[in-house]
């Protein structure tokens, strides 16, 4: 189908419900040179691969996948793969080794599907998603997948099964496209993003330090807006051992961990610096086992939230000073932090790109927002984000609601076609060095 052709057929229906000012713009938009042209191939066969797409989803939401469900890790790892190769990837499933421990870190964490798409140009490309889900081993039976009007429901299927789904038929167009002018088009699919990404978070960063650009899937969310940066989570974790004795006969033989604990939490409550956006706040504390005994040990956590990295490895340098000022000089006080996701921070490379998707949904008459500010969560962008000079991009799926709520979680069967479209165009036009 020629680009002249389908433009006509495509402005066709909407002449008459536009104003002859926008009409008018879309005959500009046939010119050849002119930016806003849809094209033709690529939204066509985007339309046709809504319903495989949506058969795909079907089949990922019918894994049971939790981030500690290894055998279903196993299961869906194996889908994806499949249905990679046959679109053209070489493909490896990766066991991670390099696990960094958090505190809820299970033993064994999930695989990460690895595929690679050869290209003859020389621009590297990356998309990533995740395969875990937050749901518990049995909940399936009660919440199937299934379509009602224009929304499609299934456990896991906003967060981030339709990310999956979204790349799985990208690199399916671009396939049926012939088109293969990237240099290399990686797809990372991870199965311990829900954890915090203990086994997978050093791969990404690995493998996207050398991109161009990186773009996650995670829901669109309401607007469909992409967004350039996320909130990093962090928790702190404080120990302090004391002396037990005897509370009511000798009470001076004791070393008081409840005491100590309690000076050091007061004199760390003042590290946040809300106007940049880092907060610490502690949370959660204990101590002691009877009520007539000093108590020996006691512990406690704290949340931590920051947009930029350096404000962590400040944070982290801060307290680690801080207890060394102690109330009683013969308890040992330790603190542990962790990263549990950095922020992402956006950059003028993923501004760049993010702007050229507005272009790109211009082409087929649709808005698209781009947030610069951190709004909520963190996700697996920021690990990409951490040592790469491209682009990244987060919030590439489609349009979900209720991840995590345990009840109701779906997606938008109308944003899928956008979706593939934006994702696809992309990939073409980073590729042909349209986009500097
Ligand atoms: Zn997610």
């Amino acid at each position: 189908m020629s680009i002249h052709l389908f433009a006509s057929s495509f402005v066709r229906p909407l002449v008459a419900s536009l104003s002859l000012a926008f009409v008018a713009t879309l005959a500009q938009a046939q010119l050849p040179t002119a930016p806003l042209a849809p094209h033709a191939a690529v939204h066509a066969l985007a339309q046709q691969e809504q319903q495989p797409l949506l058969d795909t989803l079907r089949d990922l939401v019918h894994i049971e996948s939790g981030s500690k469900d290894l055998e279903g890790l196993a299961k869906i790892a194996a889908l994806i793969a499949s249905q990679l190769q046959q679109r053209g990837a070489a493909v490896e499933i990766l066991q991670p080794s390099d696990v960094y421990r958090l505190d809820d870190t299970p033993e064994k964490v999930g695989p990460v599907v690895h595929a690679t798409f050869q290209g003859q140009g020389t621009k590297k490309i990356m998309f990533i998603a995740h395969m875990d889900t937050v749901y518990l081993k049995g909940m399936l039976k009660d919440q199937p997948f299934r379509i009602d009007g224009d929304k499609a429901y299934g456990l896991g299927i906003g967060d981030d099964k339709q990310g999956v789904a979204t790349i799985i038929h990208t690199v399916g167009m671009l396939q049926k496209l012939g088109f293969k002018d990237y240099g290399t088009l990686t797809v990372l699919i991870n199965g311990d993003e829900e954890i915090s990404s203990p086994g997978s978070r050093s791969t990404i960063t690995r493998i996207a330090a050398e991109q161009d650009a990186v773009f996650s899937f995670e829901g669109g969310g309401a607007t469909g807006a992409l967004r350039l940066a996320t909130s990093g989570i962090g928790a702190a974790y404080l120990t302090v051992d004391g002396k037990a004795s005897h509370a009511g006969a000798s009470p001076e033989k004791g070393v008081n961990a409840l005491y100590e604990m309690s000076h050091q939490l007061l004199q760390m409550k003042e590290l946040s610096r809300p106007e940049q956006g880092l907060k610490l706040n502690w949370t959660v504390a204990s101590a002691g086992t009877n009520r007539n005994v000093v108590p020996a040990q006691a512990k406690a956590q704290a949340d931590a939230r920051a947009l930029k990295v350096s404000d962590f490895d400040a944070l982290e340098k801060e307290l680690q000073a801080k207890v060394q000022n102690k109330l009683l000089p013969e308890s040992r006080v330790q603190v542990k932090f962790e990263v549990r996701r950095p922020p992402l921070e956006a950059t003028e490379a993923s501004r760049r790109v993010a702007e050229h998707g507005k272009r790109i949904y211009q082409e087929i008459g649709l808005p698209l927002s781009v947030l610069s500010e951190a709004t909520g969560g963190g996700t697996d962008a920021a690990f990409a984000g951490l040592k790469t000079r491209g682009a990244v991009v987060e919030g590439m799926g489609l349009s979900s609601f209720g991840a995590h709520s345990n009840d109701a979680e779906y997606v938008l069967i109308d944003t899928i076609v956008p979706r593939l479209y934006l994702a696809t165009r992309m990939v073409m036009d980073l590729s042909s060095g349209k986009l500097k």
